[in-house]
């Protein structure tokens, strides 16, 4: 005989390789246990990083004695119990393979009560049970965690720096926190404060806690229902923008989960609003019916498979791209008073505005903002002495605590409220040139104070706009060329070529075979751009390797685009006063007046006030 079913306790280690992977799988895993015994607030202490001690503290339901033993073998949960009940997990375990899993692979003591009589504490080693007895009565239950990995010291080998590791446990933190602001959470590394939020369902005081009160000042609120979707939840307006999409964040039903199609639906609502390569802070909680969603994947992967996810990506792009059409978005300059620490300063020049100023002493910012910053600041002086690690910036973030959440908050509100909803050619205010700047840059003004505007970004803005309408109308007829264009593409290409063949030909591009991998055209649609064609052609087939289907819209976008940028006048180009005149009311007539195509600011805006301020006129 040669197999043999492996003990409990190998078995166990087996699966501990997959479920826990570093210090930061532990602190998800527990973590989520206590957010599923319904916990309001959740305690995690970690040292080292973790790998020398984790601790998580909840004070939710607790677990009767007989059920703590229970508890840590493999398979053990009570979240389910039949196949049915997998088709509505509303919980973020099922699997019971966590307890098992951390207990076997170090040493781990559990008190729990569940508040009616006194609790129970239970020690492990290795998985193995070597105490067990009574602990008091506090309803929760507290798990520690220690020596993680002792007994598999190859693990333990594959552990990067502290710094790294507590990287992961920040960020984890941060999408729990985001997920669930409804619950109170308290971090600490070392002993040292590190992560806190109020817990009290308010989102925003979340996203301020962890993307600064910088950003979260400029977040846009977003809601909406339909029948089968709710949608809530914050969009940065487009003037802050990161390099990298880890800061988007989806919640599904109260989990984090990567997505790429709903990030995709979140980039094209911004549609030409972000700078090319720029992401955008998003942070879009999403709930639908469980039965929706097939959270059976891997345990550790953060992806959901759920149905009609069609509707849910055209529901968010619209409601972001509605939100932006109602929003006035010209970015203002704001003088910096003196007496704003430079740390601060410093701080806010790493959010990274993408904005056209002087940033030396330059802020832009909306004129509401003047009071909140300065909050900000006087937060920053009262919380010098707490610094926490912030893993993606890896600089110094401040803990706010809750009196001075409340401070800033009760302004925020305000503004966010005050977001007015603005007719959409009104959302650029009549303006009269007064002058043209290195003839480049036309200087307005109105009752509300001073504009600069980027005459090549604004025509840019204006002709895009006229080349889309008119792209769009245009049916498929075609047009002969004078000289045919011959293709040579790659193998793959070629094959997609064959596959799409008829496709192709309904939008009016007929590929004549000519051996090999070449084909010829000998017309194209009526809608190309003139001397554009072989681009957009080439583009087309790009696109369909990339999506797999024509998409017609957008290559006509594309197409736009290119047309508007070799066709708008250049920087150093002489305008009189009816040539900029013309140029601003055609910019108040467009859809998006703020940024051109490739999502460049156009106009600047300095107040009234400002303009006092910056004098002296008024104090
Ligand atoms: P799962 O979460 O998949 O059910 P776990 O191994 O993580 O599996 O946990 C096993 C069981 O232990 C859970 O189903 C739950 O009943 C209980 N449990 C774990 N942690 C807690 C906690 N913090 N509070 C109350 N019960 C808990
Ligand atoms: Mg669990």
């Amino acid at each position: 005989m040669k197999i043999f079913q492996m003990p409990d306790a190998l078995a166990n280690k087996i699966a501990a390789g997959e479920v826990v992977e570093r210090p930061a799988s532990v602190v998800k895993e527990l973590v989520e246990n206590s957010i599923d015994a319904g916990s309001s607030w959740i305690k995690i202490d970690v040292n080292e990083a973790g790998l020398e001690q984790i601790k998580i503290t909840d004070d939710g339901e607790g677990m009767a004695e007989d059920d703590v033993e229970r508890s840590f073998l493999r398979h053990a949960t009570s979240k389910i119990r039949n196949e049915s009940d997998l088709f509505h997990v509303h919980t973020l375990g099922f699997r019971g393979e966590a307890l098992a899993s951390i207990a076997s692979v170090s040493r781990l003591t559990i008190k729990t009560s569940q508040g009616d009589s006194a609790g129970t504490f239970l020690s492990l080693e290795g998985g193995e049970v070597l105490e067990k007895g009574k602990s008091d009565a506090r309803k929760g239950t507290e798990i520690t965690v220690s020596d993680l990995f002792y007994n598999t010291p190859a693990r333990l080998k594959y552990m990067k720096t502290i710094h790294t590791e507590l990287g992961h446990i920040t960020d984890l933190l941060n999408r729990l926190s985001l997920s669930h602001p409804e619950i109170r959470f308290e971090a600490t590394h070392n002993g040292k404060p590190l992560f806190k939020t109020p817990g009290t369902g308010d989102l925003l005081q979340v996203i301020a806690q962890i993307y600064g009160m910088g950003v979260a000042r400029k977040m846009l609120p977003i809601k909406v229902e339909t029948l089968d979707f709710k949608i809530n939840g914050y969009i940065a307006k487009p003037e802050i923008t990161r390099a990298s999409r880890s800061y988007i964040s989806i919640i599904l039903n109260g989990r984090y989960i990567k997505s790429i199609p709903i990030t995709q639906a979140i980039i094209r609502g911004y549609h030409t609003l972000l700078p090319i390569g720029r992401s955008p802070v998003v942070v879009l909680q999403v709930e639908m019916d469980p039965i929706l969603v097939d959270v059976n994947v891997h345990p550790t992967k953060l992806e959901a498979r759920f149905s009609k996810d069609k509707e849910l990506y055209t529901l968010i792009e619209d409601q972001i791209r509605t939100t932006f059409r109602q929003t006035r978005l010209i970015p203002e300059m704001e003088q910096k008073s003196k007496d704003i620490p430079k740390q601060s300063f410093q701080r806010s020049l790493n959010f990274d505005e993408t904005l056209p100023v002087a940033r030396e002493s330059w802020q832009p910012t909306n004129d509401t903002d003047t009071i909140s910053y300065q909050q900000e600041s006087i937060i920053q002086k009262l919380t010098e002495k707490q610094p926490i690690v912030n893993q993606k910036d890896n600089e110094q973030e401040k803990i706010y605590t809750q009196k001075e959440f409340k401070q800033t908050f009760v302004h925020q509100e305000v503004n966010t409220n005050q977001e007015e909803v603005i007719a959409p050619n009104d959302r650029v205010p009549a303006m009269y040139p007064i002058g043209q700047l290195h003839g480049t840059y036309i200087l307005a003004q109105n009752e509300n104070g001073f504009y600069m505007i980027d005459q090549h970004a604004a025509q840019e803005r204006i002709k895009y706009e006229f080349f889309k309408k008119k792209l769009g109308q245009t049916s498929n007829e075609v047009q002969e060329l004078l000289i045919p264009i011959t293709f040579e593409f790659s193998k793959q290409e070629s094959i997609f070529i064959e596959h799409y063949k008829s496709e192709l030909e309904n939008v009016g591009l007929f590929f004549e075979s000519f051996g090999n991998q070449s084909y010829i055209i000998r017309s194209y649609p009526n809608w190309f751009p003139k001397n554009f064609e072989e681009e957009v052609i080439r583009e087309m087939i790009e696109q369909i390797m990339q999506d797999e289907r024509i998409n017609v819209e957008a290559i006509r976008e594309d197409a736009a685009i290119l047309m508007s940028c070799k066709r708008s006048i250049k920087a150093n180009h002489y305008l009189n006063n009816d040539d900029m005149f013309r140029l601003l009311e055609d910019l108040r007539k467009t859809t998006d007046p703020f940024t051109c195509p490739h999502g460049r600011p156009i106009i600047v805006h300095f107040t009234t006030y400002e303009l006092e301020k910056m004098f002296k006129r008024v104090m």
